[in-house]
């Protein structure tokens, strides 16, 4: 029987659920328990494929191709693991299966209600992932606030199974704001007794309070905490703001969040958790001995959750590289033929981000043409790739008109051309070129070289690809494919030979990044990027040089 932690909000959105609930399934893994993690969304969207970044950060995508919210990404960097379309619920997705079998008739004639019809169907996903026996423990994260209307309906499905599953099966952690007050210079509990009222109220009574505060809690709080919310003093739990995510479970460890959890699950306590691989990582993280500049070029970059799976890739390529990496976001926007040079002359490496439309298309071009005629290392994912495939056919192929289909219906020269199964499509949710696929490296190429085997698979998110009518014109000025899908012979991957450090994949390797796997193209980029930047500062100061040697 697999046990059940629910890991509820209150006060504020953005306390960081997802990042505790990662660190709770990280120590229970650590402590040799099958740990996954689920998170349910109250927005009606049935997935969040069709949201804009702006609205709620990147899309995540799975192996097995399901849009996701960006928390399923956390789930998978901190503990290694596959998450599926299962693990990510929403309440568009419970009212459009059971809105399905209404129509199907499967209610036999029945009023179909919230109350039984849509918390059944909550709770038969809930309890999904613990059904074949995979699973010792499930964290379910609910989205939201509670307060919301829209968690109304998950929090009464918690209710109902509190009451259904022995008691020892569920755990709900609660996480609230403690906020410190200047001016009275106190930290302030009373946000958090009245959301823990709320949702008494509304039928679940947490048994563990997790507090987000820039203080340390002192014990006479944590006892008034205990005492106004009806918790025992030890289930007070202070998560103090920390320098990286990656602190974040071993500061839940000293808190003794896992073995609370335990206690009240009646699990058997093992050997303490076997973390030496993740302080290892964070030693590294929090040591080291270099640094390097990326320019992510975007359109997004005003918001950082847009490219949240890049951003903890670089994090984990720079730690095993013993180097920080230092991200400047460069707004696509605003690059010129004019300013380029000046805009990206300090850095050591440059990302062209993925994207969707054409806004900022023509300077990720100027962008891409600056590092591939000043050697200077590069990397393009998705759309970053498809703009260094235009940059090559207008600069290198002299195909001035050069263009996606995606941005220029009329170009004469479509080198990135909308998939033939795509042509047909019409509705957006979920009808990408989604999910795993395999490709096949060359041999003697970069790509062969970073992977080390010939055939990978990788994740995908988009439904333009390279035009292989103009296969053979790239490769003969240059520009090999290095990678392509086995099946289809879509190209997958392409690079420069003649260039120190040059490729785009059409794929997403950012969301298969881990702490314990950190993604073999980032490792090398940085690594790449670092050799760029000794060779800079050696020409900068020939003194030094000569001393090394
Ligand atoms: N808009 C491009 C496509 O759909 C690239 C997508 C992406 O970068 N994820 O092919």
């Amino acid at each position: 029987m697999a046990k059940y932690i629910f890991v509820t909000g209150g006060v504020t959105s953005s306390l960081g659920k997802g990042i505790i609930a990662a660190s709770l399934a990280k120590l229970l893994q650590a402590r040799g328990l099958r740990v996954t993690i689920q998170k349910f969304d109250p927005y009606i969207n049935v997935d969040p494929g069709t949201l804009n970044p702006y609205e709620h950060g990147e899309c995540y995508v799975t192996e097995d191709g399901a849009e996701t919210d960006l928390d399923l990404g956390h789930y998978e960097r901190f503990l290694n693991i596959f998450t599926t379309q299962a693990n990510n619920v929403t309440t568009g997705r419970i009212y459009q299966t059971v809105i399905n079998k209404e129509r199907e008739g499967a209610f036999l004639g029945k009023t179909v209600q919230v109350i039984p019809h849509i918390t059944d169907e909550i709770k038969r996903r809930m309890l999904l992932l613990g059904k074949n026996n995979e699973y010792d423990v499930i964290i379910t994260e609910l989205g939201g606030t509670v307060g919301d209307i829209e968690s109304l309906p998950f929090i009464e499905a918690l209710r109902q199974l509190q009451w259904e599953l022995p008691e020892e099966d569920t755990v709900v952690v609660h996480l609230t704001l403690i906020p410190y007050l200047k001016a009275a210079k106190e930290l302030k509990t009373k946000p958090t007794q009245h959301s823990v009222k709320m949702l008494s109220q509304e039928g679940v009574h947490p048994d563990i309070i997790v507090c987000r505060t820039e203080r340390p809690l002192s014990p006479d709080l944590r006892r008034k905490i205990a005492l106004f919310c009806n918790v025992k003093a030890e289930a007070v739990i202070e998560a103090a703001d920390a320098p990286t995510i990656y602190e974040v479970p071993l500061a839940m460890m000293r808190e003794k969040l896992d073995l609370i959890c335990m206690k009240k699950l009646n699990l058997k306590l093992t050997n303490e958790p076997d973390l030496h691989r993740w302080k290892e990582f964070l030693d590294k993280l929090k040591y080291p001995k270099s640094q390097v500049t990326i320019g992510l070029i975007g359109k997004y970059i005003e918001l950082q959750d847009a490219y949240k799976s890049i951003l903890e890739a670089f994090v984990h390529a720079g730690a095993i590289n013993e180097s920080k990496v230092q991200v400047v976001n460069v707004h696509s926007e605003f690059i010129t033929e004019d300013n380029v040079a000046e805009k990206l002359a300090n850095l050591d490496g440059l990302l062209v981000a993925p994207g969707f439309g054409h806004r900022g298309v023509e300077g990720k071009i100027i962008a891409v043409k600056y590092a591939r005629e000043n050697n200077l290392p590069f990397f393009g994912i998705c759309l970053g790739m498809q703009m260094s495939v235009i940059e090559f056919a207008r600069d290198v192929l002299n195909l001035k008109k050069a263009h996606s289909t995606e941005m220029d219906l009329n170009t004469p020269d479509p080198v990135i051309d909308l998939m033939e199964e795509q042509k047909k499509i019409t509705a957006k949710g979920g009808t990408m070129r989604l999910g795993s696929y395999t490709c096949q490296t060359l041999e003697g190429s970069l790509a062969r070289r970073i992977y080390g085997k010939e055939m990978i698979t990788e994740r995908h998110r988009h439904r333009w690809e390279f035009n292989n009518q103009y296969l053979t014109r790239f490769e003969e000025a240059g520009m090999v494919a290095s990678g392509k899908n086995p099946e289809s012979g879509l190209v997958e991957i392409v690079e420069l030979p003649t260039h120190p450090f040059f490729i785009g994949v059409q794929y997403h390797p950012e969301l298969k990044s881990t702490v314990e796997n950190p993604h073999p193209i980032f490792v090398h980029f940085i690594k790449a990027a670092k050799e760029y930047a000794d060779q800079k500062n050696a020409v900068k100061n020939p003194l030094l040089q000569s001393e090394m040697i």
